[in-house]
């Protein structure tokens, strides 16, 4: 059982990580944010600060806690400082399969033998991710929504080889954390995007088609469906990068042709426009 007030180590500071990390630091938890962008941490630490002055405008939270969860949160470059003595290591850094290989690879050689491989992937097997490691039953995942510190669900993905041991652990550890735990067997995308990410590919291609207009679809789908949020509008506030590797997982994992990414989408992607982080997208952020 991992408990408050051990060391935990989020890999990867941008949309996902801040949150991760302000989560594990508000409950008690000694965080250690690694991004090999010195930016990107600085800018994780000021959305950390700023989600919080909004909780003390509310009285939620007060100035102390402010300054407990900050400096419950240390910063680093390389993940060698970073992991070292870390019960519990969770990967958020960008969904791209090499990449998150070859951060595993590093990582089992890096952590004590007891510490436990968590990623917070969207789509990538979970299996494929603790094949490359010598520790594939204490690899899992640990699938956050986003924003972090306001949602309630974890979707817990069991690899091939996770142990129950493990698996009991982390489920404990949601939990813990104040969140809901929900268990899904490790194919593509998982519970969540596989049926999230469908549903925004199609809002792209009736835009991409001239259907109708961004606002009018987004509002179809808040006012009619009871949705919070428009598919477009949550395709910014998740990244439209992170909405197309996704997509691109599904296509190849299942190879049918009704998860291959709408053009539109991919244009958008390669002309950098991102949504909400690159401040344009569907919508502009300026
Ligand atoms: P992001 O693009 O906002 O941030 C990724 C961060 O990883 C960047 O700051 C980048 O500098 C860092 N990074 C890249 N390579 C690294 C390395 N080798 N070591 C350390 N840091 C590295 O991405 P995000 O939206 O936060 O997504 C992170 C993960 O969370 C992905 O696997 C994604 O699928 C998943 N996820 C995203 C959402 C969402 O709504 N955006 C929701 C749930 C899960």
């Amino acid at each position: 059982m991992i408990s408050a007030y051990e060391k935990i180590a989020v890999i990867g500071a941008g949309t996902m990580g801040n949150g991760i990390a302000h989560v594990f630091a508000q409950a008690g938890y000694s965080v250690h944010l690694i991004d090999v962008s010195p930016e990107s941490l600085t800018k994780a630490l000021a959305t950390i600060g700023g989600n919080i002055d909004r909780q003390i405008k509310k009285e939620v939270l007060t100035s102390a806690d402010k300054d407990r969860i900050l400096g419950a949160i240390h910063t680093h470059t390389t993940l060698a400082e970073g992991v070292e003595g870390c019960a519990l290591v969770i990967e958020a850094a960008t969904e791209n399969v090499e990449l998150k290989l070859k951060i595993f690879k590093e990582l089992d050689t890096l952590c004590g033998r007891d510490t436990i491989l968590a990623t917070n992937t969207s789509s990538i097997s979970i299996s494929l991710i603790g094949s490359v490691t010598q520790r594939s039953s204490q690899v899992i995942g640990m699938h956050f929504m986003n924003p972090v510190p306001v949602m309630k669900l974890v979707e817990i993905i069991r690899g091939y080889n996770t142990s129950d041991t493990v698996l009991q652990a982390i489920v404990a550890l949601t939990q813990d954390l104040g969140k809901t735990p929900e268990m899904s067997e490790d194919y593509p995308g998982f519970v969540a995007n596989r049926i999230l990410m469908p549903m925004i590919n199609e809002a792209i291609w009736t835009l991409h088609e001239g259907v109708a207009t961004r606002e009018a679809i987004d509002s179809v789908m808040r006012l009619g469906m009871a949705h919070p949020m428009g598919p477009l509008q949550l395709a910014d506030f998740i990244g439209l990068d992170v909405c197309l590797a996704i997509l691109r997982v599904l296509h190849d994992g299942f190879g049918n042709p009704k998860y291959a990414p709408c053009p539109l989408l991919v244009n958008m992607v390669t002309a950098g426009h991102l949504g909400k982080k690159s401040n344009k997208g569907f919508y502009s952020y300026m």
